[in-house]
């Protein structure tokens, strides 16, 4: 059978990283790939899919029990490395190198795949960059990162580029509608709000909880269209904190598993790394939920402005034509700043609430 017709890695809507990867495999692969491209288009995805491969006999025959265990992300010899917080701690790469020399537990390989390389710090590359030089034989590295400008020079270039593009609306709608069993309209809303994220396209359609905060943060945005706010400022900042630290909470209280042949890192460090996870998952939140509102007023813009065919949240299309006001044109727009300027301080270290607050402030304003 030829690879079209039965391509090994079920990759969506990326046909050049699928060639590349099998292409690596018949030729024999190198032992470092960077696999870089924008959030949510299958990178992690391709990066297990493609470490099963350099495990099986069989070059990844998705069937045997090692491919199984891939699949589950319980394959003793892949080890995934995630930033603890929003950085990758020089202890997580110096554990990799004292396990480097370590025969495979049960495959033919051992695949290290290191999420959001480019949070990699200087003390973390530096150390890295022994392991990635001299590996054994046996020992691969694909390192994944969606930005791909902050991974180290000096690291990247001893990476096999594996270079992943935007997926094509048609087909990221087409991948939604089946998958997650929603109506063209659904899939639409999803892939636009989620600005070509398939990930978190998935995640909106599939997550109910994601879903609901999505339809409550919409909510807010149309309650302070309607100029019918209750509770100012101040109340509106406090709901959207609340869903955030919730959603921290959570993060922080996961337990992390630690993989075969490391050790578990001593109770305190744990609990900073808990305190990191929490705080980076509140701010992912924040930034999604202000992403959500700006994605609201972009759609009164558009819709006032009589292009209704452009906006985003499509399954709400009768409230924003309900909404929208060809005279307001301004206000919207004045809106859609606010939010984003807001959205930009997040970066910053400046206090979660008070960014907040200053928003609504400033929407209760201009609205
Ligand atoms: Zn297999």
């Amino acid at each position: 059978m030829s690879d079209t017709q039965n391509p090994r890695f079920d990759l969506i809507g990326q046909p050049h990283p699928a060639r590349l990867l099998e292409a690596a495999l018949r030729s024999g692969p190198s032992h470092a790939y960077l696999f870089a491209g924008p959030a949510g288009v299958g990178k992690r995805s391709a990066a297990r899919q493609f470490a099963a491969a350099l495990c099986c006999q069989d070059d990844g025959c998705g069937v045997c029990p090692g491919c199984v265990k891939a699949a589950r992300g319980l394959h003793p010899d892949i080890v995934t490395i995630e930033p603890a917080g929003s950085v990758i701690m020089v202890d997580q790469i110096r554990d990799i190198n004292r396990s480097l020399n370590l025969r495979p537990h049960e495959s033919r390989a051992r695949v290290f795949i290191v999420n959001d390389a480019g949070s990699l710090g200087a003390e973390g590359a530096n150390a890295f960059l022994k392991s990635l030089e001299e590996p054994p034989p046996f020992v691969y590295f694909l390192l994944v990162a969606s930005r791909p400008d902050r991974v180290l020079p000096t690291i990247a270039s001893r990476c096999q580029l594996v270079r992943f593009g935007q997926i094509a609306a048609a087909e990221m709608e087409e991948y939604l509608m089946s998958r997650c069993h929603v109506s063209a309209t659904m899939a639409t809303a999803a892939a636009r709000v989620c600005g070509g994220n398939l990930a978190l396209a998935e995640s909106l359609l599939l997550d109910a909880e994601l879903a609901a905060r999505r339809e409550r943060y919409l909510s807010i945005a149309a309650t302070l269209c309607r100029g019918a706010w209750e509770g100012g400022a101040a109340g509106m900042a406090a709901e959207i904190e609340a869903a955030a630290s919730l959603i921290g909470e959570a993060a922080g209280a996961a337990e992390e598993s630690v993989p075969d042949g490391f050790e578990a890192a001593p109770s305190k460090t744990r609990k900073q790394e808990a305190h990191r996870r929490a705080g980076a998952a509140q701010k992912r939140e924040l930034v999604l939920a202000l992403g959500i509102l700006a994605s609201w007023f972009r759609d009164m813009l558009v819709t006032a402005a009589g292009a209704s065919g452009a906006i985003l949240n499509t399954d709400y299309e009768n409230e924003l034509e309900d909404l929208a006001l060809p005279s307001r044109i301004d206000s919207y727009r004045q809106a859609l700043a606010a939010v984003e300027n807001a959205r930009r301080k997040l970066g910053y270290n400046v206090d979660l609430g008070l960014i907040l607050q200053a928003m609504f402030y400033e929407l209760m304003e201009v609205l």
